[in-house]
This record gives C-alpha cells, structure tokens and sequence, in this order.
C-alpha cells in the first residue's frame, strides 16, 4: 500500500486555514511602501542637497554623483536598521529568469576592534560579483568569472525578510548585459525619446513619456503534502502523468466563486507584504481551472512594475509554503486543464499625466490617441515574430495555441468601433491635398467620432494574443512563469522605432509646405494600410484563422526553439542592434542561453518520467497484475470448466497491462538512447533540436500510457496524487 499519497490526502484536507498574525483590519493606505525607501523616506532621511540630486538623477535617468551616493548609503542604513535590517542585497534579475541575491551584513569591526554598522556608497552603487554560475551564454567564462551589479536608482530600495535590498542591473566585466533590466532600461530610455518627439506635435508640456505596465499574474496552489507526493511537480513544476478527472472545468464553476478558507487567508498575507513593499496589488479572484488564481496591481511604471512582478512572485512562493501550500507558475501543471499566463497591459504616459492610448474629448487628442494606437500597431506588425521570440519558452509552449490561451499567431485586435475608424481613415484619407471641406469632414465625421470612454464599448476578445482594451494593449501570449521585461524590451524598442520611422516620414511631408494636421493624418493612413494585415478581429481559436493567416503571411510559431532564433532574424538584430538595446554578441548569447536552458528543462522531464515509469508505475502495475492473476488461478482451480468465461474480465486486464508495461519500459529506453546520443552534441543549439525533435515527443507518448494504467490499476494500489485529489482545495 503506497503510504505516501493516502498520508498525503489525509494531511490535506485535514488543513485548516493559517492563523494571521497581523491586524487583518489594518488599512491599504495606511501600510503602502512601509518596507520601501521611497521618496517620503529620503525627503526624511537625506539633507536637502543630496534629496534633490538624488530625485533629480532619478528623474533625469542621469549618474549619480559619487559623494551623494556615501550620503544615500548612509540615509538607507539608518532607515533600514530602524526597521531591523540587519543585512543588504543587490538583487537582480539573471537571464535564467528569477531573482538572485547574495546577503551581506552591515556589521564590520572597526580599527579599534569594536563591531560597527557599515553601509558605504561604493557598496551601495557597484559589487562585484562572483556569479560565475549564472547564465552567460560564453560571455563570461568561468575563468573571468567575475561580472557586477549596478545600482539602479530608479526602482526604489526595499526591505524584505530583515535585508536591505538594492535593485541592480547584472552585467559582465566586459560590460555585456546579463539580465533583462539592463536592455529594459535602454528600451524605456528610448520610447521615452522616441514618444516626445512625436509628441511634440501635440502637447508641448511633456517633459517625459514613459511606458506602463499593469500584469496580471495567474497560478495554481496545490496542498504541499500532495505537491510533495509528486516527483514530478516537485522536479519539473508540472504533472508528467495524471488522467484528467470525471470533473474538472467543465462546469465552469470555479471562475469568480468563493475563494476556499485557506486560499483567501494565503490571499490575505502575500497581499499584505506586498502593499508593504509598496506593490498597488489590487485584484485577487479564481481562474478558469480549478485551483487556479489571479492577483494583479494598479499599472506602475513599467521598470517598478517587472521588479514588482518579479518581488511579487518570490513573495507568493515564500508565503504559500507557509500555508502549506505550493504556488505554481509553472504556464501548464495539468494536463486537459487551462494554463497560466501574465496579461501584460502596456500604454504610455506622460509626465502630465496622460495616457498616450487614452481616446480625448476633442479632434486633436483624438489625433494624437490615433497616432499612438497606429504606430504601436505597425510596431507589432513589424515584429510580430519577435514579439513571439520574446515570450517564448519550454513551459510556455505547453500553453499556447492549446484553444485556451492566445494561438501562436501574432494579431492585433482593436475592436469594432475603432476598426471602423481605421478603415474609414483608410478609405477617405485623399492622396493629393485636402481640401479645408475634406480635412473638416474629416476631423469632425471619424476623427471626431471617437467615444472618449472606449473602455466599455471594446468588445473583449479573448481569444487574441494582442487586445486593445480601450486605454491600453494587453499583450496575453506572455507566460505566468516568464520574467514581464523580456516582451517588454521588445515591445518597447518596437513602438519607438516605429515613433521615430513615422516623425521622418511627417517631417518630410511637412518640408513640402503640408500642414502638420494634414501631414500627420496622410502618414497614419500609410500606416494603416502597411500594417492592416496585423489586424483581426475574429475567433483566433479557429481553423480558418489558421489558413486565413497563414496565406497572409503572419508568423505561427508554436516552437519555441524557431521562435528563439527570432531574436538573430535579419530584422531583429537591426531593431535591437541599431536602437542600441543589445548589441549582436549579448544577443547571441542570450540564444544560446535560452537552448540550453530548453536542453536542460527537457533532460530533467525526461529523467523524471523515466525514473517514474520505471520505479513507481511498472511495479505497481505488475503488483496489480499479480493479484489478477492469482484471482484467474483460484477460479480456474474453483472452476475447471468455466473459469475463461468467469475471468474474463481479468484476462483482458491482464492482457492490456502487460501491453502497457511493455510500451512504457520499450519507449523509456528508446528515449534514453536519444539522450545519450544528443548529449554527444556539443554545439547547444544542435543539441536543443535533437532533445526537442528525438526526445520531448516521448515524455507524451510514455504519459499516454501510463494514464491509461492509471485507469486500469486498483485506485488502492495507485502510488502518486491523481488530478482529483490534487485539484479541489477544501
Ligand atoms: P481584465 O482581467 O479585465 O483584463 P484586470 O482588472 O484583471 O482586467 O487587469 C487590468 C490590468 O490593466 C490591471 O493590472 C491594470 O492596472 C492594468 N491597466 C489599466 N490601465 C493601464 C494603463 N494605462 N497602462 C498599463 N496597464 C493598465
Ligand atoms: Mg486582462
């Protein structure tokens, strides 16, 4: 009798909610950013000077003056200790895509020999780091094994677990990047410039422009008795094996109802750390699938708002555990089971305060809402598959194109009303002079029309990876499990470049003695058209979309290796290479880091259902079959005459399962002969193919049959959770 999943069970509904111990009364406004060195904390803690060169640097995006930052250092120190800081962090995000941190002590021992608190500005702006074992993709040999952490002042400090953490980028000591915020940085830098100038031609109060970002981050919870009842959970973050339950979501019944007791009390705490730590969180509900959540935030700008993301979800790890839970991002634990995505909600905003994709109450801020929407559109046309590229990864391939999550085609949808005012600006736009009748009509019949509150009137289709959703994009296709910044560079990087194509063009038109108005509305209908085939405002699930995009040309990539290599397509390297947001040695590198990091989630599924199949299934399925056969020995003893006909039922079991157990042992040794073979392979990428062309293939076809063991074996002798078991949280 396997002791584990029935002790396991017995745990998990044995549970009861975790006791809070803090004022579950206490008040949002009251805590917000209580563990965050933010402005109110430096006005207080800095002199004046320092306090304005620091806002200033911030603001500026400009260095930071060597003696300012002793003083910052010191600021920090004195705040953090007060609330019982006892260490510092850089923290940051390497390529492998969580966060890394090494923790140091403010303790020191002065000349005298007498223990002392430090924090001085050179440990606050720059450390150097021995992250030898962090991916590099050959950037940064072991031999030179030294790479450092920067400081960057504009995601504010932050206290978590008694450590001062410091965000940081992370790059090699011959200045490649190596984690996301650098390029994300460059990004933000350049959209920012990039939108100002196309602003100017409407709003000359803007000083700066900067992207948002609001993410929505879905995930399951799973009892952690059961979780660890599971190797395959605990190795791999997903089921490897498991036959769908007689219910799962089908009936629809999970989304927005009641959240479990334990849940909500889980719920409660990582949302009040993460108001502690200054993260807007404001939504929380059930998914589709059962045992599948949501949270998000108010939107933030959009470098706080990938640190956030990524706080937010060390944060829910940490706190589940303490609720026995675990937390899984993981883009598709289950089988037959929708998956788990980060919506990434992006727009652009002013310093003033306004919202770039925010439609306005006259013609001329419905121009400039029109520039933004079109030109962020033709970015996406332009870099439909890198925009794949960047979202792409072993898990998160699992998820897309499965009729649940957005398809692997890249399209854009933007809903009735404002397609109707794009196809009209198509249609009407002349291509000589306007004529002052023609430019009114214009800017009173279509540009004029445009409800100032879309939100309402966009229909929300889900099925596209790319929705306008009445003041901003939501880009779906992103995966829970995935870092927010990768889609972010791109996405960034993208929409400015486009921004600075379409001000050349404008300013050309304008050299030929055109009126702004007229020039700018001439060039959008260029857009529209070069861009229109991007657009779709149908069922992306369906099979004509399929065929309909495919003779339109757009992408599908569904594999995650073709959409790794957008990154080094002609088109990329240009867009990336000449905005100055990763140079062609960081992006090869980051190829290489990607298929190894593929090689290496596919070694470690394969490994795990070899070793299941092999330790745990098979003799359980021979335990089963013995206790048949003895049962059609007794009958035939019993029996003698009619015995076939009285086991027959058993015989056919029998029967099938040695089927079974013959194909699982054969597939296991065929899949671990191709692993040697591609492990043979030096070159990463020649060695990803291999694994996802010889290898992957076998992980579903073994699971194939030993879900059907699973039906056949006696539930009492089954050793690992089932879906029903781990799927319905009391
Ligand atoms: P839904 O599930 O209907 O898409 P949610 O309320 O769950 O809606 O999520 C909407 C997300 O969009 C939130 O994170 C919100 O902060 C974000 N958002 C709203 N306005 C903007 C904006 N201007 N820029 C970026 N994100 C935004
Ligand atoms: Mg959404």
């Amino acid at each position: 009798m396997p002791k584990l999943r029935f002790s396991a069970l017995s745990d998990a509904t044995k549970r009861t909610p975790v006791k809070l111990d803090f004022d579950t009364k206490t008040l949002n406004a009251k805590i917000f950013g209580i563990n965050v060195f933010d402005r109110d904390k430096m006005k207080k803690y800095l002199s004046e000077e320092a306090y304005e060169s620091l806002t200033q640097s911030i603001d500026e995006g400009k260095k930071i003056d060597r003696k300012i930052a002793g003083q910052v250092a010191s600021a920090m120190k004195a705040w953090a200790t007060e609330r019982g800081a006892t260490h510092y962090t850089h923290w940051f995000h390497p390529l492998n895509g969580s966060t890394a941190e090494k923790h140091d002590a403010f303790l020191s021992i002065d000349k005298e020999g007498k223990p002392i608190e430090i924090f001085k500005g050179d440990m606050l702006v720059q450390q150097e780091s021995d992250a030898s074992s962090f991916p590099s993709g050959g950037i940064r040999n072991t031999f030179e094994a030294r790479g450092y952490t920067a400081w960057d002042p504009s995601s504010p400090a932050f206290i978590m677990d008694n450590t001062l953490c410091i965000p940081t980028v992370f790059v090699s000591y011959t200045g490649e990047a190596l984690d996301f915020k650098t390029p994300l940085l460059k990004s933000l830098t350049l959209l920012d410039k990039a939108a100002l100038s196309v602003l100017e031609y409407f709003d000359k109060d803007a000083r700066k422009v900067f992207a948002t970002l609001g993410w929505e981050q879905e995930y399951f919870l799973i009892d952690e008795a059961l979780y660890d009842a599971r190797p395959d959970l605990a190795l791999c973050n997903r089921t490897l094996m498991g036959h769908a339950a007689a219910k799962d979501q089908q009936l629809e019944d999970h989304y927005f109802g009641s959240i479990p007791a334990r849940v909500s009390a889980f719920m409660h705490e990582f949302e009040f750390e993460a108001i502690r730590l200054g993260i807007p969180i404001k939504t929380r509900h059930n998914e589709v699938a059962p045992n599948q959540f949501e949270c998000a935030p108010i939107f933030e700008e959009a470098n706080l708002a990938v640190d956030h993301n990524q706080l937010i979800m060390s944060l829910m790890d940490s706190i589940a555990r303490k609720h026995k839970f675990r937390v899984l991002f993981h883009e598709k634990p289950f089988k037959g089971i929708n998956g788990s995505g980060k919506h990434n909600n992006w727009s652009m905003m002013t310093d003033t305060g306004v919202n770039l994709l925010s439609p306005g109450k006259t013609p001329k801020n419905n121009l400039q809402f029109l520039t933004f929407l079109i030109n962020t559109i033709k970015a996406v046309h332009d870099h439909s598959a890198l925009l794949l590229g960047s979202i792409a990864s072993e898990s998160n391939s699992h998820r897309l194109g499965a009729h649940e999550a957005p398809p692997a085609i890249m399209s854009v949808f933007i809903g009735k009303t404002l397609s109707a005012v794009l196809d009209e600006l198509e249609k009407k736009v002349p291509n000589q002079k306007m004529t002052p009748d023609e430019k009114t009509e214009l800017k009173l019949e279509i540009i004029g029309k445009i409800p100032e509150i879309l939100l309402d009137n966009t229909d929300r289709n889900r099925t596209s990876p790319f929705a306008f959703t009445g003041n901003r994009f939501e880009f779906r296709a992103v995966g829970s499990s995935g870092s927010c910044a990768s889609p972010m560079i791109v996405l960034n990087t993208a929409v400015a470049n486009q921004l600075m194509r379409f001000k050349e063009d404008v300013e050309k038109i304008i050299a030929k003695g055109i009126k702004k108005d007229e020039a700018i509305i001439q060039c959008l209908r260029n857009v529209i058209i070069e861009s229109k085939k991007i657009r779709f405002e149908g069922n992306g699930y369906s099979q004509e979309w399929i065929e309909e995009a495919a003779r339109q040309g757009l992408p599908n990539i569904s594999n995650p290796l073709e959409a790794f290599k957008t990154f080094l397509w002609d088109s990329s390297v240009k867009l990336l290479t000449g905005n100055g947001i990763l140079t062609k040695r960081e992006l090869e590198a980051r190829y290489e880091i990607r298929n190894e990091i593929f090689v290496k989630k596919v070694q470690i599924e394969a490994r795990v259902i070899g070793d299941l199949a092999i330790n745990h299934i098979i003799p359980t399925a021979i335990a089963y079959q013995n206790t048949l056969i003895s049962n059609v020995k007794g009958l035939k003893e019993l029996f003698p005459d009619k015995w076939e006909q009285l086991a027959k039922h058993q015989l056919g079991l029998i029967r099938e399962i040695s089927e079974h157990i013959h194909a699982i042992s054969h597939q296991v040794n065929e899949m671990v002969e191709y692993r040697k073979e591609a492990n043979h392979i030096d070159d990463i990428v020649e060695r990803a193919h291999l694994y996802d062309k010889n290898v992957r293939p076998y992980i579903e076809s073994i699971r194939y049959h030993i879900d059907k063991l699973e039906m056949i074996v006696d539930d009492e002798m089954w050793p690992l959770p089932k879906y029903r078991e781990m799927l319905f949280i009391r």
